[in-house]
């Protein structure tokens, strides 16, 4: 191999790089939310639930994936409250009906819905479980858990979702799925029982709000860090199934961990204590039905046929999970990495 050819083929495999992988919560993260909150049932419940912790863990993840393939699939995982003006947070109607009314459905499919989809699922458990559907009631507990981890994400409830409008972009994954899969293993996990909502809509508003309040923070923290570590030390590279990616290096993760002080861990808290929580509601207010069964055959084929359609699906979903560098500093970047590989 000439020199120039090989500077050439490290240049282009440094390009190859760089795209950091991640989705809503990081897969990691949802899975651990959806299992953990097993262990917070009450006995009527537990049971059943810890018998299937493995299809509501694999599971946890099925809405991201769908995004690709289901129309309509993408707004359930987040609400850009922000294009509705100042304090759209409190001003917005809290039922769907309402909301429709006064900005339209297209308006809010536009701009995301979790919110409302909480409550929309949270219905369906409860008709699952009235109906004994053992099928439907694991389908729907490992989607709902999933919505409202997302509505625990900062991330989810902004226009900005992934820094573009700051200049930050990347930042969504390094939130949801590189935190925590760096750093949550001293998380305290121990969340109280499920308790009984008695307005689910408005707590799923809850979450959403107490998000959106700790957006101010995600952003100015990472802004504000990014000023005093150089490009080199912001960023390091690994190798993730035999590629190698461009993630936030641990120096970096580690720093805006601390700044944020518990924030990632207070909010996977919530999402776990709120995901049991909404299930137990659900089996409370479908008569509290005796739980028992196994999923279907059917069920267990239906899966497997999804998961193929999932990643070929023509959605495209917004990018969440991506960390470009303006173009300057990637070239620089670029410079360094094919530098020392050389080397
Ligand atoms: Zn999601």
């Amino acid at each position: 191999m000439t020199a120039a050819f090989r500077i050439i083929a490290l240049f282009l495999a440094c390009w190859l790089l760089l795209p950091l992988s991640g989705a809503a919560w990081g897969f990691f993260a949802h899975q651990r939310i959806n299992r953990l909150a097993v262990f917070t049932l009450p006995p009527d419940m537990v049971t059943f639930y810890k018998k299937h912790i493995r299809y509501v863990t694999e599971n946890a993840v099925n809405p991201d994936r769908r995004r690709y393939a289901v129309e309509g699939e993408a707004p359930r995982h987040y609400i850009d409250i922000d294009v509705y003006g100042d304090s759209a947070i409190y001003k917005m109607p809290r039922y769907w009906q309402q909301a429709v009314e006064k900005y339209s459905e297209d308006t809010l499919m536009a701009y995301g819905i979790v919110p409302w989809h909480i409550n929309r699922m949270k219905y369906q458990l409860t008709e699952a479980f009235r109906a004994r559907n053992v099928d439907r009631i694991l389908r729907i507990s490992a989607d709902l858990g999933h919505y409202i981890a997302d509505a625990c994400v900062p991330l989810h409830t902004t226009h900005n979702y992934n820094g573009q409008l700051t200049g930050q972009r990347g930042i969504h994954g390094f939130w949801e799925s590189r935190l925590p899969e760096l750093l949550s293993d001293n998380y305290d996990f121990f969340v109280g029982p499920a308790a009984y909502i008695e307005q689910p809509q408005l707590r799923a508003w809850d979450l959403v709000t107490s998000a959106h309040l700790a957006l101010d923070s995600v952003l100015r923290f990472e802004r504000e860090l990014t000023q005093q570590f150089d490009e080199d030390k912001k960023y390091s590279f690994e190798v993730r199934n035999n590629q190698t990616v461009r993630v936030y290096s641990s120096a970096f993760s580690r720093a805006y961990h601390d700044k944020l002080n518990g924030q990632v861990e207070r909010q996977m808290r919530l999402a776990i204590q709120t995901v049991a929580s909404f299930w137990y509601t659900a089996w409370v207010d479908a008569g509290q039905p005796h739980l028992t069964g196994d999923i279907s055959e059917e069920e267990r084929n239906l899966l497997k046929m999804e998961e193929k359609e999932y990643d070929k699906g023509p959605h495209k979903a917004r990018e969440e999970g991506e960390a470009s560098l303006p173009p300057k500093q990637l070239q620089q970047h670029m410079v360094l990495c094919c530098v020392r590989e050389e080397d």
